[in-house]
């Protein structure tokens, strides 16, 4: 009995003293963590200008956050942006501590006395792990920036600027610094300027266009934005030239429709009950704006290299059928149904006939654009882009070099076409322009290369 008694009391010793160590081991590990907090911040270009939103997020799953510290150190003196320490206590098993919290602040340089040039972002966190003799993991960052409160400047580098309504124009221009945009504001509309065609990188270049419905009215000027998101403008001397554009009727028949209007079948749900000429209408109004869309997207990016040199060539022998911008009043049955513009130029030649690229590029597109039908554009560098439509054959791929001259497919009817032609545009980005500037050897030299030369030799 007597032996039972301690035998079950040094059992019952070990049993607890067991269930005291793994307690306390789990406690230990659990309580002990490692894992340091992590620090993110929306910071991506590295340079603070006049003003900047910085969101800076720390989290930490293992044991909830305990301080964060952060400031900005310029020749050795810090000025604190973020010092929290009044964070939620864990218990004893490490829970009910906050997990993770986002800072949304605004750096404004000249408030926190800091001056242009080199700084640095540091921030510290730690959290309430039992490390470190209760002090918990602290994860540190330090984050180079610029600060940069002066815009860039901007050197024009071209004299002369003469743009046509529905005309093509280039300028070139130096920036005193790293920009992240630069070009071209004509009215409402922006042209990038690139860099790429000159030694020097803060040499840039932008083709612009003025739109056939801009008059001598348009502002043009300049801007530039640095990295800082500092911006300039400059004006530059232009002169703008307007134009009258011709007027044309175009005379719809039941024959058209009956014969056209099944390639847009696939345009109408079922239980769109329209009669042809209603059909006509979306076609040539709502699908029209939606293939503009498409346009912009194709001609949103471009190759910064000059592809393209001397004049663009025209369809050979072909008879014009309609000119760059006519204004087209559309009739049926005697009464007027639509007016459209139409902004490019129709060239009719033999049926089928072989398509040359107008100069070189790069084929940015091949396919179906709606009323276009079937369609290739090709960048020719520097946002300018050249475009075939109504094509019955295309022969080259998206993503294809072409040489000037090269057969890239064969005309036809696709689309909104009434007779086996070419409709040829050209673009300067979302900016549809008349070709016939980029078909005279004679205003490219003056308004484009000679430019282009004269700066070339200096840069
Ligand atoms: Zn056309």
């Amino acid at each position: 009995m007597k032996l039972g008694t301690s035998r079950f009391k040094l059992w019952f010793l070990f049993f607890f003293s067991v269930i005291f160590i793994v307690a306390l081991s789990w406690l230990l590990i659990h309580r002990l963590e490692s894992d340091k907090p992590t620090i993110t911040t929306s910071l991506k270009s590295g340079v603070i200008g006049v003003s900047q939103k910085i969101t800076i997020t720390v989290a930490d799953e293992s044991s909830g956050l305990r301080q964060i510290r952060a400031g900005l150190v310029q020749n050795g003196k810090e000025r604190l942006l973020i010092d929290k320490t009044n964070f939620a206590q864990v218990d004893l098993l490490g829970r009910g501590g906050t997990l993770k919290d986002t800072f949304p602040i605004t750096v404004t340089p000249k408030k926190l006395g800091l001056t242009d040039g080199p700084a640095n972002l540091r921030i510290v966190a730690s959290d309430q792990s039992w490390r470190n003799w209760g002090k918990g993991n602290h994860q540190n960052i330090g984050k180079k920036i610029i600060i940069d409160t002066h815009p860039p400047e901007i050197d024009i580098l071209t004299r002369v600027h003469n743009i046509q309504q529905g005309g093509a124009g280039l300028i070139i221009y130096k920036v005193s610094e790293n920009c992240s945009l630069s070009g071209v504001y004509v009215g409402e509309n922006f042209f990038p300027g690139y860099s790429g065609n000159f030694k020097d990188p803060y040499v840039l270049m932008a083709f612009f266009a003025l739109d056939y419905r801009q008059g001598p009215e348009t502002a043009l000027y300049l801007q530039a934005t640095d990295e800082a998101g500092n911006t300039s403008k400059a004006g530059f001397p232009f002169h703008v030239r307007a134009k009258k554009f011709k007027k044309d009727t175009i005379t719809l028949s039941d024959r058209f429709f009956e014969r056209k209007m099944p390639e847009f079948k696939t345009y109408f749900s079922a239980n769109e009950n329209l009669s042809l000429s209603e059909q006509f209408l979306k076609v040539n109004q709502k699908m029209r704006q939606e293939n503009y869309q498409q346009l912009v997207k194709i001609t949103a990016t471009t190759d910064n290299t000059l592809y393209w040199s001397g004049d663009f060539l025209r369809f050979p022998n072909s008879a014009p059928r309609a000119g760059f911008a006519d204004h087209r009043t559309y009739k049926y049955k005697g009464e007027t149904i639509d007016h459209q513009v139409h902004l490019g130029v129709d060239l009719a030649s033999l049926k089928h006939a072989p398509v040359p690229s107008a100069n070189k590029g790069k084929v940015t597109f091949t396919g179906r654009i709606g009323i276009y039908g079937k369609t290739i554009i090709i960048d020719h560098g520097f946002g300018l882009f050249s475009t075939y439509s109504h094509l019955s054959r295309i022969s080259v791929k998206k993503g294809q070099p072409v040489s000037k001259g090269a057969i890239i497919g064969n005309s036809g009817m696709t689309g909104l076409a009434g007779g086996d032609h070419l409709h040829f545009g050209m673009m300067i980005h979302k900016t549809f322009i008349t070709p016939i500037e980029w078909w005279d050897a004679a205003w490219i030299r003056k308004n484009i290369t000679n430019k282009i030369e004269a700066i070339k030799k200096d840069t």
